[in-house]
């Protein structure tokens, strides 16, 4: 049996215990398909395991053979899945993320495969989340990011500036629903057209939704019990009725892409988006727990090409 998920509690124990590539690919297997191993090419479960030190597998309708790195983010990469697991843990476990020079000096891997791998990271992180749409009472706002130094500061206070460009900086736009999970998106502009449709997919219809005062929520309360916390007449928290959580978030965001990540393209935003909120979300797992349940989700793969046109950005 394998040792599960939530019993890492650090780095140490997870290096420990994935000491060689045969053991990384046992319990990515055991991850991936939960005792019944599904063959990679033709999705058929008639799938028999081949003698050898390593396993691999052999598809009894298709006969074609494969490993339980077949069609996942680790597929094809020449590091060693010990490493894969660190950076997992690495860029799970730091609060405000780990950037790739740093990810490049714990493993020894070069600045140039560290973001790669983190990116490849983030992609398993963005799979299979958010299907059950949010409810209760949900807190919604969006915010700016990226952009020149200068402009870095500039808070919510831009969005009461019509006309004014934010060419330089890109809208996130956040939903978290009380005591439960949070989503965020990066969206073209701050519109209602924009910002609504994700509303309406995201929080189930009826629900209490919180937000300032901006006009893009307007009509919004056709669907739902709509409160608005007004900002500019400074009633930031009126008891129950605030943005609070989603701000502490937005908060929290920008000091890690200003801080570990310092600049990221508009291109790369909604991978760091996911990151953060994947942490927010697994909060109450332990480290090791929130690594390993990642393993779940890593199937998919994205090609280096698809990341190219690499300007330099932690
Ligand atoms: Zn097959």
């Amino acid at each position: 049996m394998y040792k599960s998920p939530d019993q890492f509690s650090s780095l140490f124990e997870l290096l420990e215990y994935f000491n060689n590539e045969q053991i990384c690919l046992a319990y990515l297997a055991e991850q991936r398909w939960q005792g019944e191993v599904e063959c990679h090419f033709c999705k058929h479960t008639n799938v028999y395991e081949l003698k050898g030190k390593t396993k691999r597998y052999k598809c009894a309708a298709c006969r074609q053979q494969f490993n339980a790195k077949a069609g996942t983010i680790f597929e094809d990469s020449k590091i060693p899945l010990r490493k894969w697991y660190a950076a997992i843990y690495l860029i799970l476990s730091h609060r405000k993320g780990i950037s790739s020079y740093q990810l490049a000096r714990d493993l020894k891997l070069t600045q140039k495969t560290a973001w790669f791998m983190g990116h490849r990271i983030r992609y398993a992180i963005k799979q299979g989340t958010f299907d059950k749409a949010l409810d209760g009472i949900v807190e919604m706002d969006e915010t700016f990011v990226g952009g020149k130094n200068k402009n870095r500061h500039a808070d919510k206070k831009v969005k009461q500036c019509q006309g004014r460009s934010f060419k330089d900086k890109t809208p996130v736009f956040g939903m978290v629903q009380r005591q439960g999970e949070l989503r965020a998106f990066v969206i073209p502009d701050t519109k209602a057209e924009s910002i609504q449709p994700i509303v309406q997919d995201q929080v189930e219809y009826g629900s209490t939704i919180y937000s300032d005062e901006w006009h893009a929520y307007r009509g919004l309360n056709r669907y739902y019990d709509h409160a608005i916390v007004n900002h500019a007449a400074r009633q930031y928290v009126d008891g129950e009725i605030h943005t609070n959580t989603i701000e502490g978030f937005w908060g929290q965001f920008k000091r890690s892409i200003i801080g570990i990540y310092h600049q990221v393209s508009p291109k790369h935003l909604q991978r760091y988006v996911d990151e953060a909120v994947y942490r927010y979300n697994n909060k109450a797992l332990t480290d090791g727990h929130k690594a390993l349940n990642l393993l779940q989700k890593s199937t998919g793969s994205l090609k280096y090409k698809a990341l190219v046109y690499v300007k330099k950005e932690s």
